[in-house]
């Protein structure tokens, strides 16, 4: 597995960063579940600690089942290297606090998922990083938005719910330019696009969603694209190229030179995950491991399902609006088939004509999909986020992030499509059905 850019991510995704365990030559990878390793000599120990050389050292802050999922995504994303941390929040927020700190600012797209919105608008503001939104339908609100206190552009490439797919290229490019990083989050889109292909320099995943795929384990990763060079502003970003009292002054973007361009992602481990300790643990390691194997084909089955569905609600009388990426229009497709080069993703989202009532007594119908938070399940999933995920959000902001009040998620799974197509029809007549008794 020399040259990882050559092969395929389906290949990829079973044999990246892993070949047999050293001391036993499983071909599984063994489930490490130990919290500490012991040193070879006191020198070793020292070594560790001061990073001169690299192994483990503490299970909240490296573990070798983790590392073998942290090079696997690595790999299959074409980045550097990836530290798993405990859920996709963690990520996001340990990816934000990684450059920013009080004083400091982000741009951020506004079509964001509602936890992460939460997290922007609330934590990291109380943590006095203020964190300005701006609509990424014009590339130049981010240009616009920034400041010499900008640390760092965020954005969803398939923005969960709102599906309208961002600029990246755009955005990464006039970031570019400034100093300024763009962080994406990646989680509905694994191996639909490359992020880094287009110029982002770091990506974060929830785990729990299409790589972990049976809705089993909650994890987060942070993946080091590599290719920013925070050497070259060290005014727009200073926590990478000043000295760290917490690491007898290390100066990041100098410090992690001789181990590659990974010095965003070992900060990140070797500085928040060593203090906040949102640690991954190494039995769902495993399991996203298990999951990360067969993304390839799971993902196959949920972009040409979620397509039939798309296509099938488009032409139900019942049904208003559908918004799913292969059915838009004007630029939002354009940048839709520019990027999305693998498909057009396993969420679909619609609105009823009959408005919020309707989708409660739709959701309420469903027989084969769960009603559930989740997205990226090998199962079929269905919300609404007014209600729910988005439900803290002030009606103005849901409208920001792409919820109206009747608008209806689904998480297209990989059932038999005559299957899914059976459940929605009969969920969609029960709401007709609903509505017209509650008239009469
Ligand atoms: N990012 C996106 C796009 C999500 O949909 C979610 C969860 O739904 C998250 C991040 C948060 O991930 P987690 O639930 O693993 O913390």
């Amino acid at each position: 597995m020399s040259d990882l850019d050559s092969i395929h991510p389906a290949t990829l995704a079973l044999h990246a960063g892993y070949r047999a365990d050293p001391t036993t030559n499983a071909v599984s990878v063994p489930i490490y579940q130990t919290t500490s390793y012991q040193f070879d000599s006191a020198e070793h120990a020292g070594n560790l600690f001061s990073l001169s050389e690299l192994g483990n050292i503490y299970t909240r802050i490296m573990n070798p089942t983790t590392d073998v999922l942290e090079r696997r995504l690595a790999a299959i994303e074409g980045g550097a290297a990836a530290l798993a941390v405990a859920s996709g929040q963690t990520a996001s927020a340990y990816a934000v606090q990684n450059l920013a700190v009080a004083g400091d600012n982000i741009v951020s797209s506004t079509d964001l998922y509602g936890g992460t919105w939460s997290l922007f608008r609330n934590t990291l503001r109380q943590q006095g990083i203020e964190v300005r939104f701006v609509d990424p339908s014009r590339p130049e609100n981010f240009a616009e938005a920034s400041d010499d206190r900008t640390r760092a552009y965020y954005a969803e490439t398939l923005p969960n719910p709102k599906l309208e797919v961002f600029p990246i290229g755009e955005v990464a490019e006039i970031g570019r330019a400034r100093g300024i990083p763009l962080i994406v989050d990646n989680t509905a889109a694994p191996l639909l696009t490359r992020p880094f292909d287009h110029g982002a320099a770091v990506i974060v995943h929830s785990l729990t969603k299409y790589i972990g795929g049976h809705g089993t384990s909650v994890g987060g990763v942070i993946i080091d694209g590599g290719n920013f060079d925070w050497a070259a502003h060290p005014d727009q970003q200073p926590a990478l190229n000043t000295p760290d009292p917490s690491y007898h002054g290390a100066v990041w973007a100098e410090a992690a030179a001789p181990l590659g361009p990974i010095a965003f992602v070992l900060k990140a481990r070797v500085t928040l995950l060593r203090d906040l300790g949102g640690a991954l643990s190494p039995a769902n390691a495993f399991q996203l491991i298990q999951g990360l194997e067969t993304l390839p084909l799971r993902i196959r089955e949920h972009v040409a399902n979620a397509s039939r569905v798309a296509n099938f609600l488009d032409n139900h009388p019942a049904v208003a609006r559908v918004n799913y990426p292969q059915l838009q229009t004007g630029a939002a497709a354009r940048r839709a088939h520019a990027y999305l080069r693998g498909g057009y993703g396993g969420l679909v989202g619609f609105e009823l004509k009959d408005g919020d009532r309707a989708g409660r007594a739709f959701i309420d119908s469903l027989k084969l999909f769960y009603h559930v938070a989740n997205i990226g399940d090998a199962r079929s999933l269905a919300i609404h986020p007014a209600s729910t995920t988005h439900s803290q959000l002030t009606e103005a902001e849901q409208r920001d992030t792409g919820v109206t009040p009747g608008y209806v998620r689904l998480s297209v799974g990989i059932e038999h499509i005559d299957d899914i197509l059976a459940d929605l029809t009969q969920a969609l007549d029960a709401a007709t059905d609903d509505v017209k008794q509650a008239a009469e």
